[in-house]
């Protein structure tokens, strides 16, 4: 069975692709042309799945399960900004590198070079009979200045605990070992297999 994945996002992408080798991994925009999801939800479950469902409606193909990643970092000193909003703390059209210097801004104004921050990523699964939604958390400190660049999005500001250096100056690996996705990917597997 194709597992679609209800993003355009490149980096998610690649994750999710290096994470499910066992998968027929297909963006869903590889199917049908991309459109515009509106994710007006309340949390990070919510989004994943109005993004699954969209999707999975979209594909009009009954054989798919539709896979939807809801993600972002939240960050301690400013009450858990910028959450479920990550991907346009900078406004709508902001691409990951406006995000990245308006959060290390935010930072920065509150007079301190870094706080403890999370990163979280629901997983949402969506078949023609059944729906599902997991969680995975990765726990650090974000820092106010950007060090690296690999990963995608806030990683170059994102130390995990235990570590020294950012996820953009971190091998991909050990972000595969670590990561929220990757926490959550696990449970979502475990679904897979029953579906
Ligand atoms: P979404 O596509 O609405 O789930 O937004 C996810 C946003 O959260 C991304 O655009 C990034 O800004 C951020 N984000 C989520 N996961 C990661 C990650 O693993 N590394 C860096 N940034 C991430």
């Amino acid at each position: 069975m194709k597992l679609v994945l209800a993003t355009s996002n490149k980096g998610k992408v690649r994750e999710i692709k290096a994470l499910c080798e066992d998968y027929e991994v297909i963006p869903y925009g590889d199917l049908i042309e991309e459109f515009e999801i509106v994710e007006d939800g309340d949390t990070f479950k919510e989004n994943a799945l109005i993004k699954a469902r969209a999707v999975f409606k979209a594909l009009d193909d009954e054989d798919v399960i539709v896979m939807a990643d809801d993600s972002g970092i939240s960050v301690d000193i400013l009450d858990g900004e910028p959450g479920i909003y990550s991907a346009r703390y900078a406004g709508v059209d902001a691409d990951d590198k406006d995000n990245l210097y308006k959060l290390i801004d935010a930072i920065k104004e509150k007079g301190v070079n870094s706080s403890p921050a999370h990163y979280t990523a629901a997983i949402a699964l969506v078949t023609k009979d059944s729906e599902f939604c997991v969680h995975g958390w990765m726990y650090g400190n974000a820092q106010s200045s950007a060090c690296g660049d690999g990963g995608f999005g806030y990683d170059p500001m994102f130390i995990p605990l235990g570590f020294d250096k950012t996820l953009g100056e971190l091998d991909d690996e050990i972000k595969r070992k670590l990561s929220h996705r990757s926490k959550a990917l696990s449970l979502a597997k475990i679904i897979l297999k029953t579906i």
